[in-house]
């Protein structure tokens, strides 16, 4: 079975490509929206999906190698993410199926993040720290998955991305943090953690004010990653307890940061426990996620094709996994 996944609920619009039978992806074919400086506005970011879909499609096909007559089956994002984005994405699929006379499955980003996680790296049954731009949550699969902890305000890649905004380094500002980071050393800023939560907002506060201070980009973007990871491990570290589970597995953009992989890998190796990064490619946003998601699902039938900004994956039945 070849089934395309189409998403573009944030920055990222991305077309992948699954071959069932050979159980890999064909093509990850993405392009990103990105600014020197600023940030995100979602009526930007659909603007951005709507010139390059075509392009991102054609490229993709190419790719993989594969025609319409090929395809058994469209995914894409229903949710969570930005309206206007979202509402792109759906257009798009929905012409798409349409036009080609394709089965569409509209799923789950958050859940298609947590299982292309599995599928990559072979974790079974982990605690899912899933770090992403707009989400930070604490994951585990008990009838469904079931959201232990989460970050209170805003998510862990919301708040690099803030603060790099707001000391001039543009966005994404993950992976320039963690650029600037190698040359920096430790200063104080406040650890968050509430019970299972954590809470990101004060630090990127105080982050800024130290940076109006003097203190320079390079500490201060280190302090922001230490401090923030440390946070995030604890509390991960508390759900393996809780849950008695043997495995870790650090999901979603974030996940791409070496530092914080090295981190997780320090505090599981303490443990005894597996600690799991789920691949580069497949780490920030991208349409193969979805594509394998909608594959999992493919003996759902759905009729109405909505778009859902805030679907959260308590909400969905993970009936692929019973
Ligand atoms: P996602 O929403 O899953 O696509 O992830 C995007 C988020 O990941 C953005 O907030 C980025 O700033 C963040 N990100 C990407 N690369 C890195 C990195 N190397 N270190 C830290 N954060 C990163
Ligand atoms: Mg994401």
């Amino acid at each position: 079975m070849i089934v395309i996944g189409i998403e573009g609920s944030a920055h990222t619009f991305s077309i992948g490509v699954f071959d069932s039978t050979q159980k890999k992806f064909l093509a990850t074919v993405k392009d990103v929206f990105s600014t020197e400086q600023g940030g995100m506005i979602p009526n930007e970011v659909a603007k951005h999906h709507r010139n390059v879909k075509e392009k991102v499609l054609a490229e993709a096909f190419a790719t993989a190698r594969i025609d319409w007559k090929d395809v058994d089956l469209i995914a894409y994002t229903e949710g969570p993410g930005l309206a206007p984005a979202l509402l792109v994405t759906r257009d798009f699929a929905v012409a798409l199926a349409h036009e080609h006379k394709k089965k569409l499955l509209g799923v789950n980003h958050i859940i298609a993040h947590l299982e292309v996680g599995l599928f990559c790296t072979g974790a079974k049954d982990p605690i899912f720290l899933f770090c992403s731009g707009a989400n930070t949550q604490v994951i585990v699969h008990e009838d469904k998955y079931r959201v232990f902890g989460e970050a209170l305000s805003i998510a862990v890649g919301n708040a690099f991305d803030k603060f790099a905004r707001n000391i001039g380094l543009g966005f994404p500002g993950g992976p320039k943090i963690e650029e600037l980071a190698k040359k920096g050393k430790y200063v104080p800023l406040p650890y968050s953690v509430k019970g299972m939560d954590v809470d990101f907002s004060g630090i990127v506060t105080r982050a800024e004010q130290l940076y109006k201070q003097g203190v320079s980009k390079e500490d201060l973007c280190f302090s922001l990653q230490e401090t923030c990871f440390a946070m995030l491990l604890e509390v991960a570290e508390r759900a393996l307890a809780h849950c008695e589970k043997k495995e870790v597995l650090l999901i979603g953009g974030v996940a791409a940061n070496k530092r914080f992989a090295f981190m997780l890998d320090a505090m599981c190796k303490a443990r005894g426990v597996k600690g799991y990064t789920v691949p580069l490619a497949y780490a920030g946003d991208q349409g193969s996620m979805i594509a394998y998601q909608g594959w999992l699902e493919r003996k759902r039938e759905q009729k109405d094709f909505d778009f859902n900004p805030k679907w959260r994956a308590e909400e969905v039945d993970t009936f692929w996994k019973h």
